[in-house]
Order: structure tokens, then C-alpha cells, then sequence
């Protein structure tokens, strides 16, 4: 881990009074910082031992409701605790706030101390495991793509979200006279981050307006994913001191593009590309094939991990650079998978599905557990499409939740790389969206039906 803090430096920032909160969090099944507000000093003193939290918090919504049907904890059980235990490795300042660090924290069972295999930074860690045990170390980066709103998220929502301007009156993909107005926001982003010892390479604009791209150096799939989750938490903090509001929603507006997440892929061996082959004629490895040929087998199963809610599914349009099929093409921006850096050392695979809106945690772990498969049963990846990957029907993308889930349940592959009950909580998580989506009569129907139907 890159902790930019060492718990020896914490005690004597906190004694000389430069610390005085910490925020003690986990990941959870949103993607979102849970957790506490300590002071510094009793975090020292001994809170950096062990904290505590209902367990709703891993079978929860983004309403933080409590819907039934998770086998982990319900009204019945009692919603009882985890254990929440920091990783002092991931310790490192929150420089856009005053006085505060932050630590990323395990999730444990209360009674044995087990980590709760349905967390996601449990999930990441085990099918990373899995990689080492083969001798390879994961490297992923994640791109995070967003809206800027010229007003602030409390002012929209007092508004009912109707009032929807984006910071800029046009697309301003690589523009950077536009991107110089935004810099308010945009400058501290880059540099706040940076000093949290993020490895941050650049933002840019992307192609729609009121449409920003944060990229973050590769690095190994833990980092990557602590790196995502701050960096998505400090988008949407410094935003909202400068006024605005920062949007992951992958689709806000149907005429409008979406936001998408991509994640760049690659395994090590001994510090060296093991997804290189120089004699190859696009340079890549018999591991990286068979790696790729994997992840497209099972990218229906693990779409769900990608594409979480139904929102998701909206942005998956011809014509937008999002997907819409399981695909794979050398540097072209139609497919659902990119080779990238193609005959060079950097050569990697860039999986274009996920949503703004994923959890890179959950989305890197099937991701992992389908390369594996790929790897363990040895397939043969077919040859790269060419051309408008748009033109076309077969391997579609799963159309919507309900054909994710089903999927995700049905996997054979994520049930034996992440356990059943893992899958069924999931499962279980895309349901109460579908459920939730049927109970709510949305702006949509009203406008439709109110006078014609
Ligand atoms: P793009 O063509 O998508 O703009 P970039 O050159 O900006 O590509 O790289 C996108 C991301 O890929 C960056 O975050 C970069 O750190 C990452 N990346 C570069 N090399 C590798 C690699 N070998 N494995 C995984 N990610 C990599």
C-alpha cells in the first residue's frame, strides 16, 4: 500500500496538534467511504486497535434502507456488528480537509474475526491471491469519469434535480481553453490528491460538456482500487466546496454521453510485462490470450460487478465510444475490449463496460476471477474484430439488471472463485434495485400518461 503516513508520524502530528481528526473507513458494497470521525487522539491512543459498525452497512442501499433477503444479517438476526479494523499501511493525509488523515479498514466477523467474505475489499484480495499464487502480481488503473454541475448538490436537490446545468456550454474533449474555467475545481483535484500520495497522471476533458476525466497511474489492483475509491470521494468533496456538484451517475441525461470507468489491465512477473511476447505479431504473451479469452467468456457473468444499477445499462449506446458488445479490437474505441500499447511493454487490455458508477473493488475482482478462468482452462482467444464494432448483434452486453443478475446467479466460475454466498448477496443487491425500480412510479410515466393515456 502507498500510505503517505507512517503511524509514528500520526502520533507525533496529533501530539503537535497539526492532526486532530481521523477518519476511520471502509469500502462498501456502493463504493462509497463508510465509517467514523475520530479524534486523533484517542485514535492513537487505542482506536487504532479496532472500531465497530452495524452490519446493515454491507446489505444496505444507497437510501440506506434495510431490504430483507440477505442471508449475512436481517431484523431477524438482530443487525448486529463488524468489526472494523484499520490497515495502518493505508494510513495517509486528507489534505483538502483541515487536520485530518484517513485509514482504510478491514471488515471482520464480530465473533471470529474472519473477514467478511462479502466485502469488497475481501472480495479484491482473494482473487489477487489467487494471481499471486501463479506467480503474478495484478497491475490495473481505473479512469474516472464525471459531470461538473454549475450548482451544488444541496441546491439541485432541494430542487428535485431539475435543474441540471453542466459547468461548461460545451463538449470540451481535450479542450483546454474550456478546462481553464473549471480549474477551481479541477487544479485542486490533481494536487490534493497528489499530496495524499496518489499517483495522479493528468485530468482532461472529456467528450460531452460539463464532462471531466481523471486518470490515476497503474499499479498494483489493491492500490488501484484505495486510489479510485479516495480519489471519487475527494471529486465529489472539493466540488462541493467550490459550490458544485460532481456527478458518477453514468447517465444523467438521455441525450447526453455517458460516464464510464474503464479499467487498464495487465499482469507482472518478477517486475517485468508478463503480457508481452515481442515474437507475437501484436506483441502479446499465450498468458495475456488466454487471460483475454477469459474475460470475454465471462463477461456476461461479471457485468453486474461493472454496471450496478439501472441507470447503468442507459449508457450503453452505439455511437457514444460506451460498448455495447463483448468484443475485442486492437486500439479501437467501439469495442468492449482494447488492446492497448500493442507490440510495446505497456501493452495492456482496457475493458470499456464499467459504469462511472462501479465499485472497482467488485469490478477488478470478476475481472480477475474471469482472467483466471481464462488461464486455468486454457482458451484460445479468437482473432481481434476490425472496423465499427457498433455494426453488428452478436455478444451483446447483458441489455439490462435483471439480465446481469441473472447471470451473476447463474455463474458457475464466480461461484467457485468468490463462494456461493458471496454471489447470492449480490444477487441479492441487484434484486432490491429491480424491486425497488418496479415500486416507483418515475417522472417519466407521469409526463406520458398524466393527460394521454
Ligand atoms: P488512453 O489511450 O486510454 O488515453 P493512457 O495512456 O492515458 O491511455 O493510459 C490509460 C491508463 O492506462 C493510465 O492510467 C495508465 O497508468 C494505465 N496503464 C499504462 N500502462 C499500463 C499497464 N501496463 N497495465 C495497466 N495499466 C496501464
Amino acid at each position: 500500500m502507498n500510505s503517505t503516513l507512517t503511524f509514528k508520524e500520526l502520533e507525533s502530528q496529533v501530539a503537535g496538534g497539526s492532526i486532530d481528526t481521523v477518519l476511520v473507513c471502509f469500502v462498501d458494497m456502493q463504493g462509497r467511504l463508510m465509517g467514523k470521525r475520530f479524534h486523533g487522539g484517542h485514535f492513537v491512543g487505542g482506536a487504532w486497535e479496532e472500531t465497530h459498525c452495524c452490519n446493515y452497512l454491507l446489505a444496505t442501499d444507497l437510501e440506506m434502507g434495510t431490504p430483507d433477503g440477505y442471508a449475512s444479517t436481517s431484523w431477524e438476526r438482530g443487525y448486529g456488528d463488524y468489526v472494523m479494523k484499520p490497515d495502518l499501511s493505508t494510513l495517509r493525509l486528507v489534505p483538502w480537509l483541515e487536520g485530518t488523515a484517513l485509514v482504510l479498514c478491514d471488515v471482520l466477523d464480530h465473533h471470529t474475526h474472519a473477514e467478511v467474505p462479502h466485502s469488497p475489499r475481501a472480495m479484491l484480495k482473494r482473487q489477487v491471491a489467487r494471481v499471486r499464487a501463479l506467480g503474478f502480481e495484478p497491475m490495473m488503473a481505473t479512469e474516472l469519469e464525471f459531470f461538473l454541475f454549475e450548482k451544488g448538490f444541496d441546491e439541485i436537490r432541494k430542487g428535485g434535480f431539475q435543474d441540471l446545468t453542466p459547468i461548461s456550454g460545451y463538449n470540451e474533449d481535450y479542450h483546454i481553453l474550456q478546462t481553464t474555467k473549471e480549474e477551481h475545481v479541477m487544479r485542486p483535484i490533481r494536487n490534493h490528491l497528489w499530496e495524499a500520495g496518489l499517483p495522479i497522471e493528468c485530468t482532461k476533458g472529456e467528450a460531452e460538456t460539463g464532462q471531466e476525466e481523471l486518470n490515476i497511474k497503474y499499479a498494483p489492483a489493491m492500490d488501484t482500487a484505495e486510489y479510485h475509491s479516495i480519489a471519487k470521494h475527494a471529486i465529489k468533496e472539493i466540488a462541493w466546496q467550490q459550490g458544485h456538484a460532481a456527478t458518477f451517475l453514468p447517465k444523467w441525461h438521455h441525450d447526453k454521453v455517458g460516464s464510464s470507468s474503464h479499467v487498464h489491465q495487465s499482469l507482472w512477473a518478477d517486475g517485468k510485462p508478463a503480457f508481452h511476447d515481442s515474437d507475437d505479431a501484436l506483441g502479446m504473451s499465450d498468458l495475456m490470450k488466454s487471460y483475454m479469452a477469459g474475460l470475454l467468456k465471462y463477461a456476461p457473468d461479471y457485468t453486474y460487478f461493472m454496471a450496478p444499477y439501472i441507470n447503468s445499462y442507459k449508457r450503453f449506446m452505439k455511437g457514444t465510444f460506451a460498448p455495447t458488445r463483448i468484443i475485442w479490437s486492437v486500439d479501437n474505441r467501439t469495442a468492449g475490449y482494447r488492446l492497448c500499447g500493442e507490440g510495446s511493454k505497456a501493452i495492456r487490455v482496457e475493458c470499456r463496460i464499467p459504469g462511472s458508477d462501479m465499485n472497482p473493488y467488485l469490478a477488478m475482482a470478476g475481472m480477475l476471477a474471469a482472467g483466471l478462468a481464462g488461464i486455468e482452462e486454457g482458451l484460445e482467444l479468437q482473432p481481434a474484430t476490425v472496423g465499427d464494432v457498433y455494426q453488428g448483434d452478436t455478444g451483446l452486453i447483458p441489455g439490462d439488471l435483471g439480465a446481469a443478475r441473472t447471470a451473476l446467479h447463474g455463474s458457475d466460475m464466480l461461484r467457485a472463485a468468490m463462494g456461493d454466498d458471496v454471489v447470492d448477496h449480490y444477487a441479492r443487491a441487484a434484486e432490491v434495485e429491480i424491486e425497488e425500480f418496479a415500486r416507483v412510479v418515475t417522472d417519466w410515466e407521469v409526463a406520458r400518461g398524466f393527460e394521454r393515456a
